[in-house]
């Protein structure tokens, strides 16, 4: 995503702001939710299928979510279900 190619579906069509997306939906106008006043982040979003990166800085941002929100486990490292 950062360097102007999407992960999600191959184009380049990535556009990026700082503080694009933000707690009040100043700035681009974009609302998401949580608290992230004071935090500088860099989004980037791709204009032809919609997938969406923020990228936060080092620090009590990553710790925070780190905290707060529910761990995605990968797949390959789902126990199997007894059978
Ligand atoms: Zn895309």
């Amino acid at each position: 995503m950062l360097n102007g190619i999407c992960p999600s579906c191959g184009s380049a069509t990535v556009h990026t702001m700082e503080r694009g997306v933000c707690a009040d939906g100043s700035d681009a106008g974009l609302a998401i939710r949580g608290s992230w006043s004071g935090v500088n982040s860099q989004d980037y979003v791709c204009v032809t299928c919609g997938y969406f990166e923020k990228h936060f800085p080092q620090g009590k941002a990553l710790e925070k979510v780190a905290s707060t929100w529910p761990r995605v486990v990968p797949i390959d490292r789902i126990p199997p279900n007894p059978a």
